[in-house]
């Protein structure tokens, strides 16, 4: 595939080297996502206000959303809609960063969703962002805001921690335990799920008493949140995937729900 985006051979080697790489760093990650279900039950059942808590710092989370409402005025009013990747690689362009994408197949291809890695002196002038195409187009847009989390982050903070930041399918659940993976989840949570969106989900007037939680999705917002994907991807489920893959999606798409319930239950975001 052939973006607009700055393209030189120097660059697709340290893309096709990082790739080659990830099998090793994500061992964990590729034994957990050959069992799907293991973390889905795992997370449906979590408290994501407690998990939140432990690992974001509140100040540092409304300067990353400060530091994001300048590339996107509307974040958090609007949601980010599904594009193609022509469309990412003309936003990252603008904002300087590489933007790489081309589709990993295969059974553990399909495990990596991108990665991100901040700009390195000799290495790499510009951070730069590679995207796994081979996913279905919705899951790509945000796999995208996740990265924009980092970069967002890495200005913040002034650096974007040590090396590249992986995004495996499965790797939700080590995102609750790591600050920065978590604030890059809390952008692409917010960007795919707008306050007033979020506000219309989650109405659960028994939840919102002195201690906020977010525990078990009740099942009329988990239907909400469904049909809020399909629209916004144009993606469901159940359709013509297979079985594993399917779970996969499925728990990425109550990761982000739950967090985005926390991030209103308890910062009222
Ligand atoms: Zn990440």
């Amino acid at each position: 595939m052939t973006l607009k985006s700055e393209r030189s051979s120097a660059l697709d080697a340290l893309v096709k080297e990082v790739l080659r790489r990830a099998h090793k760093a994500g061992r964990r990650e590729l034994e957990a996502w050959r069992k799907p279900q293991r973390e889905l039950r795992e997370l449906a059942r979590l408290d994501y206000v407690r998990a939140m808590r432990r690992t974001l710092d509140y100040h540092a989370l409304r300067a990353i959303i400060c530091e994001t409402k300048k590339i996107w005025p509307q974040f958090n009013r609007e949601q980010f809609r599904s594009k193609t990747p022509n469309q990412l690689a003309a936003i990252s362009s603008d904002l300087r960063i590489h933007l790489q994408a081309a589709p990993c197949r295969g059974p553990e291809g399909m495990a990596l969703r991108g990665f991100y890695m901040d700009k390195a002196p000799k290495v790499l002038k510009h951070p730069l962002i590679f995207l796994n195409t081979a996913h279905d187009r919705g899951a790509v847009s945000m796999t995208f805001t996740h990265e924009m989390g980092h970069h967002v982050t890495a200005k913040v903070t002034g650096h974007a921690g040590d090396g590249v930041h992986y995004f495996f399918n499965v790797g939700h659940r080590s995102h609750l335990g790591e600050p920065v993976e978590l604030a890059a989840d809390v952008i692409a949570s917010l960007a795919a799920y707008p306050e007033p969106i979020a506000r219309r989900i989650f109405t659960t007037p028994w939840d919102w008493g002195l201690v906020a939680r977010a525990d078990q999705l009740p099942d009329k917002a988990f239907a909400q949140i469904r049909k809020h994907v399909r629209e916004l991807t144009g993606f469901d489920f159940v359709a013509s995937l297979p079985p594993g893959q399917s779970f996969n999606y499925l728990t990425g798409m109550i990761h982000y729900a739950k967090l985005r319930w926390a991030l209103l239950a308890e910062y009222e975001l």
